[in-house]
Order: structure tokens, then sequence, then C-alpha cells
């Protein structure tokens, strides 16, 4: 596949834009421009794990010209596009790989606040390619060794013809309006305190549309009405791809799958709960109906 541009994806069909940035810097190809001798982007991944150092405060990522400058052996190696004009590659490690001096092993999640946010969203691609990398050697079907499908991002079996590609796996995320009101629950996962939006993820057969109705209904027992798109966002933990809407509250009480679900009620714009961090989709999805309501509280 050659290097393409970021398609212009803000126009929604039904006309709404997506609330979404997109990272407008990074374009994602298969094969780095020849001749060049700059420094790249090294996400080099331990497992889950990303190889980073802090300067001054904040959480950087090697930028070298040639990764085995760090002296680290690499299991693979995938070019994955370029940032600003800068190479970018996803690198697998071995699992026992100790860093080097002065760097250190971070888990994704644990720095997602701390990268640059561009850094971070290649960083998000890095993972999804290492990890399906390691667990995609051999044929799901048959059990032979893979091998690498020329110019796509798919592994092929040399023997039952079977690709495999990236895993991705679609969740929808949904913020319901009642009034001026929005809904959010606690799942038992969350840190201690912290409200959001209600999230699952999408089953087999099932169109966006039905996985949200039947979130919002398995989860907190309610109905929606007047659903629409918000934007979406790769959420690297570790394959899901997360599909935003809006809806508005169309009936019933909530009611708490307890399974899945510890506290659900209603907030006002000005009285909300500790919320997730801010460049999730859930919160992007917060601080629009945030900013909706409290623009038409303004007095005149
Ligand atoms: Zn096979």
């Amino acid at each position: 596949m050659a290097e393409r541009e970021m398609p212009s994806y803000n126009e929604q069909p039904n006309g709404r834009k997506s609330e979404m940035a997109a990272n407008k810097e990074f374009r994602s190809g298969m094969i780095p421009p020849e001749g060049t001798n700059e420094a790249a982007w090294w996400f080099a991944f331990r497992a889950d794990r990303i190889l980073a150092y802090e300067q001054s405060s904040s959480i950087r990522i090697p930028c070298v010209v040639n990764f085995s400058d760090l002296g680290l052996a690499v299991s693979s190696q995938h070019y994955l596009g370029l940032l600003g004009g800068r190479r970018c590659y996803a690198v697998e490690l071995h699992d026992d790989m100790a860093a080097p001096r002065g760097m250190t092993f971070e888990g994704l999640r644990q720095v997602y606040e701390q990268l640059d946010e561009d850094l971070f969203w290649v960083a998000a691609r890095a993972v999804q390619i290492v990890e399906w990398e390691r667990t995609h050697r051999f044929c799901g079907r048959c059990g032979v060794q893979t091998e690498p499908q020329g110019m796509e991002r798919a592994k092929k079996c040399p023997q039952c013809g079977l690709l495999h590609f990236p895993r991705l796996s679609p969740a929808i995320i949904v913020l319901v309006e009642r009034d001026d009101k929005a809904l959010m629950a606690r799942s038992r996962r969350f840190p201690p305190g912290v409200f959001s939006v209600l999230a699952g993820f999408v089953e087999p057969g099932e169109s966006l549309e039905e996985a949200v109705v039947r979130e919002v209904k398995e989860e907190v027992g309610i109905s929606i009405q007047d659903l629409r798109y918000f934007g979406s966002q790769p959420w690297p933990f570790p394959h899901s791809l997360m599909i935003g809407f809006t809806a508005v509250y169309g009936g019933g009480e909530i009611l708490i799958d307890a399974a899945e679900i510890e506290e659900a009620g209603w907030f006002a714009a000005d009285c909300l709960p500790p919320l997730p961090g801010k460049i999730s989709i859930a919160r992007k999805l917060i601080d629009w109906f945030v900013a909706k309501n409290m623009a038409s509280r303004r007095p005149e």
C-alpha cells in the first residue's frame, strides 16, 4: 500500500462535524523515504511497555538515526510513517530486555498524559503493530509460521493462505443527555471516585447504532433516542477503536447492571464528579457537553 494522506474526515454525511481533532502531522506509510539520514522516532516495546526516558520532568521517546545506537537487540521492526516529516518506527524487544542506562520501560496508560499528544498517538499505533507481530507468528487455523504479505500490513499463512491483519476491536461510547444533565457511571475498573460516559464493545453482527442502544439498556436500563455521531479515537488498550455518539434520554429509570457498574447518575455541567483524562474521547464528549451547557447559561 502506498503512503497515503489522512482523509479529510471532519465532514460527516449528516452535516455534523466530527468533534475530534485529527493528528494532522502524521502520514502513514509502509516504506521509509530513501536517502534520509535524519534521526527517527523509535517506539520500542517490551511486551506492552514503551522504552522512554525523563527529561525536564516530561516523558521522552528515543530519537536517534539508528535504533542499534542504543545497543538493544530487536525482535522485529516496522516502519509506521512520518510524523512532521520525521520517520517513525515500531520496535519489538525481547521480554527479558533491560532498559539502557537512563531509560525505563513505561506503561502506555501511565505516560499518555505526559507524552506529547502527537507522539502518544503514534505510540498507540506502534503498540498495536508490535502486539499483532507478537501474537500472529503462527497461523491460528493450521499452526504454520506466517510470512509477511508483501506491501500490506498483513501476515499470510503459506499453507492455507489465511491472512492475519492487525486486530481492531470496535467499541462504542455515548454521552446521554436528559435536559441539562449527562448520564455518567462508575465502572468497577475505574480509579476511585471517577465517573465517565458509558462504553462497550460492539458484538459481531451488530451495527454501531444497535450497540449503543443495547449497551445503554444493559448497563443502566434506560432507552435513548436522537443518536448522533460525535467522532472516533483509537484506544490502544490493547486494540480498541472508540466510536463516540451523543444521544438523548428516551425513557425508563436508572437500574444499574451491578456486575459492570458500581454507580450511575445524571450530572449537571457545573456539578461533575472526577473525570477521565484530557485526551480520551470520554473526556472530549464530557467537555463538549460542559461547553454547550455553560454557554447556554451565560447571562445576556
Ligand atoms: Zn494456515
